[in-house]
Parts: C-alpha cells; sequence; structure tokens
C-alpha cells in the first residue's frame, strides 16, 4: 500500500502541468482502488465554483466545461463540511443532484474526500462504483492519505498552471496575481523580472524559456555537443592502452547516444519549435534518463547514469556559452533554488533590485548579505516554481515574506507607489542622520545596529548608528573554510572595532548550530534548534571560545569600545562557566603584558524563555542584557522561524511575547542593569514604541530600519507610548495589538509605517 502511495505522488510530482498530474490521480487511483470511475474537482478561487477538471470513467468531454457552486451536491457537501463522504447508493441522498451530461448514471456507490492544503479545500477527489455497496474502512483511509499528500503536489502545480496560463502578458493581466510565500529574508518591496541562476549544469534545474533567436541556439546546442563528443574521443584515446576492447565500446555508444540522428535531432527540433538550447536539452535528457530508469533489465537501467552524465556535460558547455551572452533587464530579481553569496555578483548591482531563494532562511549567508546591501529579499519560497519564471515580472514584499507572480495591473500600479513612497521617505530620512533618537518630550533611547560584515559599517554609520548591538561573529567564521585563527580573528574584530570607536561594539561569542552550519563543522541533529547551539557548543570547545575572546580583547586594546555578549545562555551554570572562561582570559592576557585596560562589559542574551524568568539571576551576574527577540518568538510559541509553511503563527506581537520582554526589562531595572534588544523586533517603528515604554535602554536593528525607528520615536511622548503598553499588555490576541500600534501611528501621521498587509490594500488576491 505505502509502496503505491508512493509510486502515484512520485509520478504526480514528476507531471509537467496541472493537467497532467489530474490525469496521472485519477487513472492510477482508479485502478489502485479498483473502482470504475475516479474524478477530481477543483475549485476555481475566482468563481468559487468547483470545476469538474478530471476524470477517469465518465464523460471526458464535459472536463473543464461542467461546474458546481460550492456547496451543491454530493461534492459541494464533501468541499463544505471538509470530511469524506461515502455511500452505497449517492441517488438517494438528500444532497444528490444528477449532473447532465456526465454519465454518472449508473454509478451508485460514491465515496468522496476534500483536498485541502494549509487550510483551504482546493477541491474534491471522488471515486464511484456501479455496484451498491459501500467502500470499506481501508479504501476510505487510501483515498484520505492519497488527498493529503496530492494537496501539496496539486497547489504546486496550480500555481505553475497558472502562471503558464496567465503570464502571456504579464502588465496587461486583469485577473489577480499568484501569491508564494516564504520567510522575508530581508525587508523592502521590489519589481522586477525574475533573471534565474542555475545550479552548475543541473538538468532538472534548468528554467524554461523561449528563444527569439533560434539560429543561434541551434548554433550553440551543435558546439556543445560537438564538444562533448571531442571530449569522450579523447578520453577515449588516453585510456585506449588501459582498456579491453569490450570497455572501449563504451565510448562508441556515448558518441552514438551524442549522435546528431538520436538525442540531438530530439534536441534541434524543440529549438526549431522556439525552445532556448539549455531547455531543449534538459527536456529531451530528462525524457531519455527516467525512459532508462523504467527498464526491466538492470544493465539497461543503469544506462541512465551515462545518459545523465552527457547531458550535464552538454548542458555545462551551454551555460559557459550562455553566461557569456547573459543580458540583464533595468530591474533583475535574481531567483534560483539555493542563491549563494557568490552568484550576487553575476548581476551589476544597479541592476539587482531583488533576491528569492527557494532554499535557505533569514540566516543564510544571502540573507545576511542582501540585509547589509539593502535588497528586499524573500527566502525558503518552497513552492516557487522557479524555472518557469525566466523573464517575467513579479514583485517581492520582503516585509511579509511574499512574492507575487503574474502580477495584476493594479497590483503593479500599487507596489510602484510604494516603491516610489520608500524612496522617499529615506531621502526625508536622511536629514535625521545626524539628531539624537529621543522621545517628543526628551526621553533618549540610543539607536544601534547588529552588523557581521565590514560592508555594514559604512551604511551603518551612514544612517547614524550609535553603536553596535550585535556584531554576529559567526558571520566572518562562515565565509571561511576553517576556523579562523586567534590573529586572524584579532585583525578582523579590530576592523570593527576601530571602524566605531568611541562608539559601543557588542560582539557576540559563536553562535553556530540550529540553522547557522559552518561547512568546516558540521553538526547532524535531528533536532538541531534544541539541539548542540550557541554557547553550548563553545562551552564544549573552550579552545574555540578561549581564542575567540582572547582575539576580541586584544582587538580592543587602546580602543576600549568593546563589550561580550553570551547567546543562548539557559541556566545559571553555563554563564558561570563562561564568565570564569572570559575572566581566565582577561588574567592570561594581562599576565603576557597586554594593555587591555579595564575589563570589557559582558553581557547575556535573553532568548530562551528560561532566561526571561531567570532574567534577574542574570542580570545580578553581568553588566547587561540583550533580548534575542527572534529566538525568544521561536521557543516561546514554538514555531521555528525559518519554517514558511509555519510562518503565519511566528507573532512578532504575540502577547505572550510581549509579557516576556515586559519581565525582562523589568528584570533589568531591578537589577540596576541596562537592557536592549537586537531582534528583528527592535527594527519595527510600532514596536519600538512600545519597547521604549517597558524601558528598554537602547534598540538594536538592522541599519535600513533605523531611520523609520528614529523618525517614530521622535514624535511620541513617553506617556502616550506608557499608556498605549497599558492597553496592549491586557490584549488577548497578536491582531488587536497590532491594530493598536498601527492606530497609534496613524493618529500621529506615520501610517506609512504601519505594516499593512499588501493583500488587504489592493483587495483580495487569487
Ligand atoms: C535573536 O535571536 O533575536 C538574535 C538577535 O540572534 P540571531 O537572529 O542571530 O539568532
Ligand atoms: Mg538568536
Amino acid at each position: 500500500m505505502l509502496e503505491m502511495l508512493r509510486n502515484i505522488v512520485q509520478r504526480v510530482n514528476a507531471a509537467e502541468s496541472l493537467e497532467e498530474a489530474l490525469k496521472i490521480i485519477v487513472t492510477r487511483v482508479r485502478d489502485a482502488m479498483g473502482t470504475q470511475v475516479c474524478s477530481v474537482y477543483l475549485r476555481d478561487p475566482a468563481t468559487n465554483r468547483l470545476v469538474f477538471r478530471a476524470t477517469e470513467g465518465l464523460n471526458k468531454n464535459q472536463i473543464g466545461l461542467l461546474s458546481l457552486a460550492h456547496n451543491e451536491g454530493l461534492v459541494g457537501l464533501v468541499a463544505t463540511r471538509e470530511e469524506p463522504v461515502n455511500l452505497d447508493n449517492a441517488s438517494e441522498h438528500p444532497h444528490f443532484q444528477l449532473l447532465s451530461g456526465i454519465g454518472e448514471e449508473p454509478f451508485h456507490a460514491f465515496l468522496g474526500v476534500p483536498i485541502i492544503h494549509h487550510k483551504i479545500v482546493l477541491g474534491v477527489l471522488v471515486v464511484q462504483q456501479a455496484q451498491r455497496r459501500r467502500f470499506d474502512e481501508s479504501d476510505e483511509a487510501f483515498l484520505v492519505t492519497m488527498s493529503a499528500q496530492l494537496a501539496g503536489v496539486i497547489a504546486h502545480a496550480q500555481v505553475t498552471g497558472s502562471i503558464q496560463e496567465e503570464y502571456t502578458d504579464a502588465t496587461a493581466s486583469p485577473q489577480g496575481s499568484t501569491r508564494v510565500t516564504g520567510i522575508g529574508g530581508s525587508p523592502g518591496v521590489a519589481v522586477g523580472q525574475v533573471a534565474v541562476v542555475s545550479p552548475v549544469a543541473d538538468l532538472y534545474a534548468v528554467p524554461k524559456k523561449q528563444t527569439n533567436d533560434r539560429r543561434a541556439e541551434l548554433r550553440s546546442f551543435k558546439q556543445a555537443l560537438e564538444a562533448v563528443r571531442n571530449d569522450v574521443r579523447a578520453v577515449a584515446a588516453n585510456l585506449a592502452d588501459q582498456l579491453n576492447a569490450e570497455d572501449r565500446a563504451l565510448f562508441d555508444v556515448y558518441l552514438s547516444i551524442l549522435d546528431d540522428s538520436t538525442i540531438g535531432a530530439e534536441v534541434a527540433a524543440l529549438i526549431k519549435a522556439g525552445n532556448w538550447a539549455q531547455g531543449a536539452l534538459s527536456q529531451v535528457m530528462i525524457e531519455h534518463i527516467r525512459h532508462f530508469e523504467q527498464m526491466e533489465h538492470s544493465y539497461l537501467r543503469e544506462r541512465a547514469v551515462d545518459v545523465k552524465d552527457l547531458g550535464t556535460r552538454v548542458l555545462s558547455y551551454l551555460q559557459v556559452d550562455a553566461h557569456d551572452k547573459r543580458d540583464y533587464s533595468d530591474r533583475v530579481v535574481l531567483v534560483g533554488e539555493e542563491l549563494t553569496a557568490s552568484m550576487l555578483g553575476e548581476v551589476p548591482r544597479e541592476n539587482l533590485v531583488g533576491l528569492i531563494s527557494v532554499r535557505g532562511s533569514g540566516n543564510s549567508h544571502v540573507a545576511i548579505l542582501a540585509r547589509a546591501m539593502g535588497i528586499p529579499t524573500l527566502m525558503g519560497a518552497v513552492d516557487l516554481p522557479y524555472t518557469r519564471l525566466e523573464g517575467k515580472t513579479v514583485i517581492i514584499d520582503g516585509y511579509n515574506g511574499v512574492v507575487h507572480l503574474n502580477p495584476s495591473t493594479m497590483l503593479l500600479e500599487r507596489f510602484e507607489e510604494l516603491i516610489e513612497q520608500e524612496a522617499a521617505l529615506s531621502k526625508d530620512l536622511e536629514s535625521l542622520r545626524d539628531v539624537d533618537c529621543e522621545t517628543a518630550d526628551g526621553h533618549r533611547i540610543p539607536l544601534f545596529v547588529n552588523t557581521g560584515l565590514m560592508a555594514d559599517v559604512a551604511i551603518s554609520l551612514d544612517r547614524g548608528a550609535e553603536g553596535v548591538g550585535l556584531y554576529r561573529t559567526e558571520v566572518p567564521f562562515l565565509m571561511q573554510e576553517r576556523f579562523p585563527s586567534e590573529e586572524e580573528q584579532r585583525q578582523l574584530y579590530r576592523q570593527q572595532l576601530e571602524a566605531f570607536a568611541p562608539k559601543a561594539v557588542t560582539m557576540r561569542t559563536l553562535d553556530i548550530g540550529g540553522d547557522k552550519a559552518l561547512p568546516y563543522f558540521p553538526i547532524e541533529e535531528a533536532n538541531p534548534f534544541l539541539g548542540w547551539r550557541g554557547l553550548r557548543v563553545t562551552l564544549d570547545h573552550p579552545e574555540i571560545f578561549l581564542a575567540q575572546v582572547r582575539a576580541m580583547m586584544k582587538a580592543n586594546v587602546g580602543l576600549g569600545n568593546l563589550r561580550i555578549m553570551l547567546p543562548m545562555v539557559s541556566n545559571m551554570s553555563e554563564l558561570q562557566e563562561a564568565l570564569d572562561l572570559v575572566e581566565r582570559c582577561y588574567q592570561e592576557l594581562l599576565q603576557e603584558g597586554h594593555e587591555l585596560g579595564e575589563r570589557p562589559p559582558v553581557g547575556v542574551m535573553v532568548e530562551v524563555p528560561a532566561a526571561v524568568y531567570q532574567a534577574r539571576a542574570l542580570a545580578r551576574k553581568v553588566d547587561f542584557l540583550s533580548v534575542g527577540s527572534n529566538d525568544l518568538t521561536q521557543y516561546l510559541l514554538a514555531v521555528d522561524r525559518n519554517n514558511a509553511r509555519v510562518a503565519d503563527l511566528y507573532h512578532a506581537y504575540h502577547p505572550a511575547v510581549i509579557q516576556a520582554l515586559r519581565i525582562v526589562a523589568e528584570s533589568g531595572k531591578a537589577e540596576g542593569k541596562p537592557v536592549s534588544i537586537c531582534g528583528e523586533l527592535a527594527g519595527d517603528p510600532g514596536a519600538s514604541v512600545l519597547l521604549a515604554a517597558m524601558g528598554y535602554d537602547t534598540l538594536s536593528m538592522n541599519s535600513i530600519s533605523l531611520p523609520k525607528v528614529k523618525k517614530a520615536l521622535r514624535s511620541v511622548l513617553l506617556d502616550d507610548a506608557r499608556n498605549l503598553l497599558e492597553e496592549v499588555v491586557v490584549m488577548d490576541h497578536s491582531e488587536q495589538i497590532q491594530g493598536a500600534l498601527g492606530a497609534f501611528l496613524s493618529e500621529r501621521g506615520m501610517q506609512q509605517f504601519v505594516p499593512v498587509s499588501l493583500d488587504e490594500a489592493v483587495g483580495p488576491i487569487s
């Protein structure tokens, strides 16, 4: 049973279009269950009707023509109830409605199950049989399992399908757009044309694209084919003396696979039909690989590997050729399966407006870079059929972690307006650069920045940063191929400290683990966010911790602006152990003759719920506290901060988060220790008002958000902020809190800082 399920899902997954996917579903499910009919009805989001989309056993002429209201007939009943309906004689059920022309009169037994993806009913899967009998429990269980597994595949195919159907003239499309969600990797909005970066020579990741120069594509293909043939001949010649005749024959097989009259002819035909060479090659090779993989004979099955290898070689040549010729539009949105930092260099900076990575998280290399460069970015867009997007116009909303495909004219206009507003706003905010951050009644709240790269320094200072609240030391570690030595670290840290001196720079000790893996220090765990991360790793490896703290202290000589911060502290013993090591470094360096000055302040990050409740005890032991609201929210709500599937549950304004933040602020105050916050929440203008009211002494954020937060805080009275806080702390829902902050900002003329859901602003989007 499991094998059968897996097999069907795999085949549906490999389908080229939604139509093909549905056809496979109805044929295979009917065979697997031994029924006479299997049909799929899909909900049309525009009309909310259930459209008859595929069948095996009923009248195929009605496909696409016949539809039911969302609550009409038995199919409607399944969709509205969102549960299976299993009947031995459908026509006796009060909801039964005979659909004319579909040919279901002879069939009595009916089993329908809803197809649900992320709480939304996509459609209904139905099997029918002439015999009057109730489908048994195992039939029902099979169909429910099948439908649950297929829902994701259908949702994906629908996005792909809507792109193919509607993307013909994107800007003129009267329909709504298709949206795909991910995780916001870097804030901001952008409109641009997609350039897909394929991983080097991966036949399965080649974007679909039409060509307007078939001759040139054909020429490139022929050259690439000839180049691989020459390579094969050269290898054969090199190995000639070492191989027997039988083995040498293998190379003849390779050459025949690459022959102009076989695969070569098929690829050429697709190019002549308008496909670009890489797409034509990938389509033909995948077809042949699949064919070989399905062969009975194991020897022939193994030839699939050879075919794939040859196809990949031809593709490499084509890619090199295409790279040399590539022309970028003025506004490029770079899209890839897994974008890497080096891929950013492919597009001239002035043309690059946005980034989308299908895999990866907010902590990925590329997202860190994007934030430093101020490029709106979407990460983890797992449902994005990116290979079909080459050249298409898309909208990235890095605030809400959404990409809009096939955008309607109205949506495009709305976003263009927003981009203009943002540009005008940042011009306006430039004048705030040199003024202090204080509330309208003079309460000072210095704004710090979060950094990781040297590239962050200039932009941070340019935006008026008063210090660094979080220097993520793991970022330079991620760029290396081994742990940097103490001296290498010293030089790096010195650059940061010098660039900001005399402003404070808070250096966090290495925070790896979770989703931040060093390529040269892999950590394999079933549950990495609850595993070996942050301080837990470095306490187990004191040699790494000691080298790092020594490097920081040595870098601080003569400057005196270093603060040291410890991540992921979850109990007092860990803290004590770390403090002892810091003290040991200090004493040893003094003994070695370094002129260290005073011991740098040491602080703790509060990012584990346990630390919230022990904040006073922690504060007693250290010089400052700093809340890591990204992790704190993830752990309080048990929602993975990098999982797009649960992103709608990651509520930065969750009442529990607000309560926790308040406890930490009060604990710090009670112990007379300054409290800061360095998670993303600090960069949210509305939240910054609440944080000021709670008594946070400094806020640390990405430099892009800094001017907005300054503007917000300078526009409010601290007493008003405190009243707002009193209102908010008794609210039970995140949405209420978000609404109250929005209203507060709007009343003070700052509606542009209200994080509206842009979907609301433009009406429903299908
Ligand atoms: C946090 O968790 O809020 C934080 C600032 O640290 P990081 O995002 O690097 O985990
Ligand atoms: Mg953290």
